[in-house]
């Protein structure tokens, strides 16, 4: 063997010894898909300090350029390796508000552990399952600790925050929110009010970090309660909304007030908010305007948007067994698209009662948008993916209702302006398919309330808002950032644009 044979057998050797990345535990298959509760069920201690045991603890970590809200993820890594989880998780709490929503939602395998120097030759560091290990950990050692010396300590902070009406009935009091109550307390000089306006998780770090700055910080929602799609989209057996209800908690109780059934551009304008004494804006309203196909055949009954299926599950809790909310749902259910949204509405409707539900995708599997994970589990659950399929029409009997779907095989051309590569159908190779549901995931846009009624704000030819990196839009004084301004994006990049435009309002106000 030459000298670099026995380097590169001794490399090959050296890194089959690594430990494996730490598995996640789940529920079984078999048993969740007769469930809402929750999928996967988080690292014991010792698996996350087994897992964190994997890191390099590269001198110049890669994995912080993947991160749009700056964690410091080495750092916090070597305090799990410790076993100090309370140091790992204020580490985190620096800055993000929402660590385990996060933890459990973010598409990691194209953020922080894409940038994983482990990923180069085996798997990365399971950066997301970490994070979501500390945060549930702080979560259960609160909850443990809701003793009568905490409520002491409760009681001498809750004079510094007031709590909106509505959402003030939840209890919980984090720990470590003394702490920056006090650090708010030395930058209370701060004498401007801003407005947020939708309270999904562009707005909710928009604010938290604006309340942490010193600001009085309001979100107006629209809808009865918070929190955008992380409440009304993704799935309880996902994201429980217990976990939504005690970060938004943590969020409120920062000092921000949280105003529900308040639409923008109808119950108040934003002049109106300028005459009420807001000095500056962050517009967080996402996409929640539903695409469709624009094919015959979609007003029929049975065919649903992914929005309003969701929605009625999540935010009209039919996934919970007390409530009468109406969701019908047949034996055959076609789910088209496939991205999170996609696979979210297949995984209900099966848990719902569907014996067959299919997944109709016109890319192949390489496109796939979703997190890899929901695929995952998808296929464990037994949802059937048709690739490279495309619905026609959708086909209806007299009384007005679906009763199947004509589809169209499709091969893939060369790549299109979105990088992916174009699906072109194939001529004569039509199909038909029995169904009696659909639903339809192909994408949202922007809602058009608030903007119809703001003319000089700047819209690009999709209706997002046109703002640059920091958030500024074409008025001077609001800023705007989230899927309003991207198109339907991620959690994690949202709340990239609302961490970036609270720094440009901070800035902007500094200039008065
Ligand atoms: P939103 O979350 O949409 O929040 C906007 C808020 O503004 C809403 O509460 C809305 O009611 C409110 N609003 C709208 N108009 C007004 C108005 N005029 N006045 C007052 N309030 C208003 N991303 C991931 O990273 N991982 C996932 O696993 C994932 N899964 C998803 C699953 C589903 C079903 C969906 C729909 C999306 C998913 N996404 C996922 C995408 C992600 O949720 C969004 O990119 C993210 O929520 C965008 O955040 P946002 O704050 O910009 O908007
Ligand atoms: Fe650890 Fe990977 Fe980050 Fe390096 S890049 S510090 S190995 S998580």
């Amino acid at each position: 063997m030459s000298g670099s044979e026995v380097e590169k057998s001794k490399h090959v050797s050296k890194s089959r010894q690594k430990p494996k990345r730490e598995e996640m535990p789940v529920q079984e298959s078999k048993e969740r898909i007769k469930n809402f509760k929750e999928v996967a069920l988080g690292y014991t201690p010792e698996q996350a300090i087994a897992e964190a045991a994997r890191c390099l603890g590269c001198k110049k970590p890669k994995c912080m350029e993947g991160c749009p809200v700056e964690i410091e993820i080495a750092d916090f890594i070597g305090k799990i390796k410790e076993g100090k989880f309370k140091e790992a998780i204020d580490i985190i709490k620096d800055k993000n508000n929402l660590p385990a929503i996060c933890g459990r939602v973010c598409p990691q395998e194209d953020q922080c552990e894409k940038f994983c120097i482990l990923g180069r030759k085996s798997e990365p560091i399971a950066i997301g399952r970490l994070e979501r290990f500390v945060a549930d950990w702080q979560i259960e050692h609160d909850k443990a600790q809701k003793s009568s010396a905490d409520r002491l300590s409760a009681l001498a902070v809750k004079q510094h925050y007031s709590y909106s009406e509505d959402v003030s009935h939840r209890e919980a009091v984090p720990e470590g929110q003394a702490v920056l109550l006090r650090k708010q307390e030395k930058n209370k000089n701060k004498k401007e009010k801003v407005a947020v306006v939708g309270a999904g998780p562009a707005g909710l770090t928009a604010a938290a970090d604006l309340a942490k700055t010193g600001y009085a910080v309001t979100i107006f929602e629209s809808l009865h309660d918070t929190a955008g799609v992380l409440r009304y989209g993704i799935p309880e057996f996902r994201l429980p909304k217990e976990i939504v209800d005690i970060e938004v908690d943590a969020i409120c109780k920062l000092g921000v007030q949280i105003k529900v059934n308040m639409v923008i551009g109808r119950v108040l304008s934003l002049d109106d908010l300028r005459e009420q004494g807001y000095s500056a804006f962050f517009i967080g309203t996402g996409a929640g305007l539903p695409y469709f196909l624009n094919i015959e055949g979609e007003n029929l009954n049975g065919v649903y948007s992914a929005n309003e299926f969701l929605t009625r599950v999540n935010l009209m809790k039919a996934y919970l067994e007390d409530h009468d909310t109406p969701v019908w749902i047949g034996k055959k259910v076609a789910v088209v698209g496939a991205g999170n949204v996609a696979m979210d509405s297949a995984r209900v409707a099966l848990r719902l009662g569907a014996d067959e539900v299919y997944i109709i995708y016109r890319r192949s599997e390489a496109e796939m948008p979703a997190r890899l994970e929901e695929i995952e589990h998808a296929r464990e659950e037994g949802i059937k993916f048709m690739l490279l399929t495309n619905p026609a029409r959708i086909l209806g009997n007299n009384q007005g209702w679906v009763t199947g779907i004509e589809c169209i095989r499709n091969e893939l051309g060369p790549p299109d302006e979105s990088g992916r590569r174009r699906p072109v159908p194939i001529e004569g190779s039509e199909f038909k398919l029995d169904m009696d549901t659909m639903v339809i995931a192909v994408g949202q846009g922007p809602n058009p309330l608030l903007l119809s009624t703001e003319p000089d704000l700047k819209l690009n030819r999709w209706g997002n808002i046109k703002a640059d990196s920091e958030g500024q839009t074409s008025l001077p004084d609001v800023f705007a950032g989230g899927d309003i301004v991207t198109g339907a994006a991620t959690v994690i990049q949202a709340m990239g644009a609302g961490k970036r435009a609270a720094r440009a309002i901070n800035e902007y106000l500094n200039t008065l």
